[in-house]
């Protein structure tokens, strides 16, 4: 019941809509112990002789009114009760994404993108379904029950009325034990289920990968024995809920057997008339949808209770990336002063960046080098504020970028992730996703200044072409380019362009990488890569090894150093020369 009082804040907002539909509900109750009543009457003027053809319309007529009212505002109520409950799961859907969104990277590492969507459908489902049929089953029992019970208790005989329903708590008890198993199976059903949804996302998108290792079988072979196991988990409570109707019909067909012992007694002794019996037969039947739905009602309330303690506790989950109150809204501008003394990954011991420094003026690229692992990538992660907890300072203008509010900070930065991603939507509206209203001519000038231009006008629609998973296949060197110009477009303060140009030839890079130059002297850039051509034009380049700057310096500074840096220079230098003699 506590997940009422849970709800109770869905309940006050939405109580015109549940006043109605229980008050149509009450009246559904009454006219439902018209007709049994009736019936019992026309049985006693048949044998006492005194039924008349007019007495026989008029109770007809009264069956028949009550049936066709009944219709009505079931009718009504339904609607109400069943459309308001969408309403609470509309609500908390809204609120649970709108909360994915604000969440950060730690978040999402430990939730599985499998288990959140198992919490936006099923759970959010059995939310509804306390809303709906557990507010709808708790008032028709009560009321249809309690009415049924006081016809019988002042209608026709309290004395029988108080034997037939001796076998009653058994079910409340019965109700209860198998509740609890249920419960308890469910949950494990639930937790089943999430796994299977991990893992057919995970195939789903990673079957291209399966397939080249010849993998099939294997993954089949998982996937079949997760298959299985929803559905044994799913048996056992099947199991259990296959349970509940056969023990109630039994209670139930006790309640019979008494009536007739003592009911039979009753209209000899002539302390009730035979009709009355009949009618009471009746009104027994109507008692079993109120008994059925308290096991319903504990099932429903269960599972929707487990389900708000997971949402309850996913929304709870707070991002650790948290705005100030008074956060600076302009967007960043200026020199960009990085230094960090040590920084580690929440989730691990080991430090990633350590003592690293830098400062940009407005204008200005930095090139990142270092092996892989060695700690580019961090620095943007921090640069992006995905990560506070780092000793050290990252300004912008001298203000520390945790003064700014997020969006004044990424409004300000183009980022060009490393694994880039394209929506599953047209070219243009990949590439002025920060700013939909963007024109054609802007979207194409940054095309053009990632030399994607020319590709994309032959792409099957031009500009209109999809892309993304359902889209045309695009090569890696032209998702690279379309993500560069997606970045690119806003003209930000900031570009990142975390190794952005590894899959593009040498002669593309080089065209890219001057067109950049030119059109952003003004603003800042930062390129990470693993060749060294990509980065060589910097004003200033760093080398990265375990976290640490350990060369750095303009391209000539660097190549008199005689370290890393110079050593692969002249390695990549070699192999362009041996790609060339091998095309010549
Ligand atoms: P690459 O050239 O392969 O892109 P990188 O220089 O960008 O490498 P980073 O991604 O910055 O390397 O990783 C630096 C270190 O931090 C690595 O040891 C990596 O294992 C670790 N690391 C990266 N991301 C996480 C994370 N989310 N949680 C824990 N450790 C991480
Ligand atoms: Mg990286």
């Amino acid at each position: 019941m506590s997940i009422f009082k849970k709800l109770s804040w869905f309940f006050r907002q939405e109580w015109k809509s549940y006043f109605v539909g229980v008050f149509f509900l009450i009246i559904v109750a009454i006219l439902q112990v018209v007709s049994p009543r009736v019936v019992g009457i026309i049985i006693d003027e048949i044998a006492l002789g005194t039924l008349t053809m007019a007495s026989l319309w008029k109770w007809s007529a009264i069956i028949l009114i009550a049936g066709i009212l009944q219709y009505l505002f079931r009718y009504i109520w339904r609607m109400k009760i069943w459309g308001t409950s969408a309403e609470l799961e509309k609500i908390l859907r809204s609120r649970l994404f709108k909360h994915f969104t604000e969440m950060d990277a730690i978040f999402f590492q430990k939730y599985r993108t499998g288990d959140l969507m198992a919490h936006a459908t099923n759970d959010l489902n059995a939310i509804r379904m306390v809303a709906g049929a557990g507010i709808l089953t708790l008032a028709d029992s009560i009321s249809s029950g309690g009415i049924t019970l006081f016809t019988m208790f002042f209608l026709i005989d309290w004395r029988l009325t108080l034997i037939a329903m001796i076998p009653l708590p058994a079910l409340t008890l019965v109700s209860r034990i198998l509740g609890q198993k249920m419960h308890k199976r469910f949950r494990k059903a639930q937790a089943a289920f999430s796994n299977l949804n991990d893992k057919t996302q995970e195939s789903v998108s990673g079957v291209k990968v399966i397939k080249t290792f010849g993998e099939e079988e294997e993954d089949i072979h998982d996937f079949e024995a997760m298959t299985k196991d929803v559905v044994v988990k799913n048996k056992a409570v099947y199991l259990v809920d296959a349970l509940f109707d056969p023990a109630i019909q039994l209670i139930l067909g006790l309640s019979f057997a008494l009536t007739i012992i003592f009911g039979g007694r009753f209209v000899v002794e002539g302390s009730i008339s035979i009709g009355q019996l009949v009618s009471f037969f009746s009104y027994i039947g109507m008692m079993a949808w109120p008994m059925l739905a308290v096991g319903r009602l504990f099932n429903v309330l269960e599972r929707g209770s487990a389900s708000y303690s997971r949402i309850d506790e996913l929304l709870k989950e707070k991002s650790t990336i948290q705005e100030q109150k008074d956060a600076i809204r302009t967007p960043v501008t200026g020199d960009l002063d990085f230094q960090v003394s040590s920084f580690g990954y929440p989730n691990s011991a080991e430090i990633s960046l350590r003592d690293v420094g830098f400062h940009l003026e407005r204008g200005q690229t930095l090139g990142i080098v270092g092996r892989t692992g060695s700690g580019k990538s961090t620095i943007f992660r921090l640069l992006l504020r995905e990560y506070d907890q780092y000793a050290g300072s990252i300004n912008y203008n001298g203000i520390d970028i945790r003064d700014y509010s997020l969006d004044a900070l990424l409004s300000g930065i183009g980022y060009v992730p490393q694994d880039n991603f394209l929506f599953s939507s047209d070219v243009r509206e990949n590439i002025r996703f920060a700013d939909p209203s963007l024109s054609q001519q802007q979207v194409e000038e940054a095309a053009r200044l990632t030399a994607i231009h020319q590709d994309i006008l032959g792409f099957p629609d031009g500009y209109d072409t999809l892309v993304g998973e359902r889209g045309v296949s695009l090569s890696g060197g032209q998702k690279q380019r379309i993500a560069i110009a997606r970045a690119l477009v806003t003209e930000p303060e900031l570009l990142i362009l975390d190794d952005s140009l590894s899959a593009v030839d040498a002669k593309t890079e080089e065209a890219i990488l001057t067109g950049l130059k030119e059109k952003r002297a003004d603003q800042t850039t930062i390129i990470a890569a693993h060749r060294i051509s990509s980065v060589m034009h910097a004003n200033e380049i760093i080398v990265l090894d375990e976290g640490r700057i350990v060369e750095r310096g303009t391209h000539y500074e660097l190549m008199e150093q005689d370290g890393w840096y110079r050593r692969m220079y002249e390695k990549q230098q070699l192999e362009t020369k041996l790609e060339g003699a091998d095309e010549a």
